[in-house]
């Protein structure tokens, strides 16, 4: 049936064949028709990649008896993130129903009801842990997971990042599995600076804000996506994969700079945070945030058809003294148990007073760095030490708070940075 190229005969798909070798197949209902066999190769890899979700599913299914319950994914997160109660409990839940939701493609008889997938909105300052979370996730988890920034993205054809090329993260991770990648979690940080630029639209093209919002929209709800394999801009010769993101969890998350201001409007009140005392207004945000509804997020920019693909919202909690306190010593992989496990490896037993970590707590809410200050002051009063002390034959050294002060103080000097 094949035949090598005829005069008068291209291939109906790249309009070949370009390789010397490659024969004509014509179409049986038009024998002018013809598709070349370097196409029909090149249809066959893509149909190894691509393989949607149902027939798969057998293939590596998920069963319920594997899976961590809620309680136990909130234990989880405990051993690492401190305090955020309310988004623990928010996101085990959601994950421990993602994975019901994959068990369900197991079977297509019991598949009257549908369980439809709830994508989930973390709203939190920053350095409070929305990361630390979705990372933390990711280690008990046994789908693939990666997580993608929302600054990078614009409307196709503008300078930036297509928006299918967050799945290609997914991929990656999935090593490149199509249908892995599938039943995979998304997280997208900074999802609200794709926010709305300004109330009318129509002023100018929003490529980098509503254009994304609209382009992330079918991504959320569940459709098949062309996700360029190696990221980046489409360009019409790269080969693309599909990818189904019916089943595909997407976990937002954004600080929402002044979204404080919106929940006290709607909630009739008054900021009392244009007063001087900074502490109130603190306090203010404390208050707040706990009540963000979908609303606030429609006030500061998300478009009403985005806040309705992420059902769930929650809140994370500004991080106060005694949490910092907490964030220095508990977590598994504390900042100060870092310490003490790279000195060790010196052969040299690490201390720190109590007093010594209360003042990188004071010093992180005074430059107002929050946690994410607190290793960059750690390090700036280890650093001399982890300098000096290797062969040097010192077997123990405790970090006092005179100690951790003066070496503050000499690298605020030195480098004339805030720590
Ligand atoms: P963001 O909310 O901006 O995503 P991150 O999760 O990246 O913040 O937090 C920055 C760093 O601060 C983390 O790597 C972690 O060391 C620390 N941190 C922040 N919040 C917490 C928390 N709730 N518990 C423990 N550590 C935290």
């Amino acid at each position: 049936m094949a035949k090598k190229q005829q005069y008068g005969h291209t291939c109906a798909f790249c309009g070949g064949p370009t390789s010397p070798d490659a024969a004509l197949v014509p179409s049986p209902l038009d024998t002018n028709v013809c598709i070349c066999t370097d196409c029909i190769n090149q249809i066959n890899e893509l149909m190894e990649d691509y393989k949607p979700s149902k027939g798969n599913a057998r293939k590596d299914a998920v069963t319920m008896d594997k899976v961590p319950t809620p309680r136990e994914i909130h234990d989880f997160l405990n051993l690492y993130v401190i305090g955020q109660d309310d988004a623990k409990k928010y996101l085990s839940v959601a994950v421990y129903n993602h994975y019901k939701r994959l068990t369900q493609l197991n079977d297509s008889a019991e598949n009257d009801v549908d369980i439809e997938k709830s994508n989930i909105i973390i709203v939190g300052p920053t350095g409070t842990g929305k990361t630390l979370l979705a990372k933390t996730i990711a280690r008990l988890l046994d789908v693939p997971f990666t997580i993608v920034d929302a600054t990078v993205l614009t409307e196709a054809g503008y300078v930036g990042e297509d928006i299918e090329s967050l799945l290609t993260r997914l991929l990656q991770a999935a090593d490149y599995d199509v249908t892995k990648a599938e039943r995979g979690i998304v997280f997208i940080d900074e999802i609200d600076k794709i926010a709305r630029k300004g109330d009318n639209p129509s002023i100018t093209r929003d490529v980098s804000g509503e254009g994304v919002q609209q382009g992330l929209l079918k991504l959320l709800e569940g459709s098949i996506v062309n996700v360029p394999p190696q990221g980046g801009r489409k360009h019409p010769e790269q080969k693309m994969i599909p990818v189904d993101t019916k089943n595909i969890l997407f976990i937002c998350g954004g600080a929402f700079d002044g979204i404080e201001r919106k929940i006290a409007q709607r909630l009739n009140t008054h900021v009392v945070g244009y007063s001087t005392d900074a502490n109130k207004q603190k306090i203010q945000r404390d208050n707040y945030l706990q009540y963000v509804a979908p609303q606030d997020l429609k006030s500061f920019g998300l478009i009403p058809e985005i806040i309705g693909r992420l059902p769930i919202l929650t809140h994370l909690n500004p991080l106060n003294r005694d949490a910092l306190l907490r964030v220095l010593t508990e977590p598994k992989n504390a900042i100060t148990r870092q310490y003490q496990k790279m000195l060790k490896m010196d052969g040299v037993e690490l201390k720190f007073d109590s007093d010594a970590l209360e003042l990188v707590v004071d010093k992180a809410i005074e430059y107002k760095l929050g946690a994410r200050g607190l290793r960059s002051i750690v390090e700036s009063i280890m650093v001399d030490a982890m300098y000096s002390l290797p062969g040097s034959g010192t077997t123990e050294l405790t970090i006092t708070r005179e100690y951790a002060l003066e070496q503050i103080r000499k690298a605020n000097f030195e480098t004339d940075s805030v720590v």
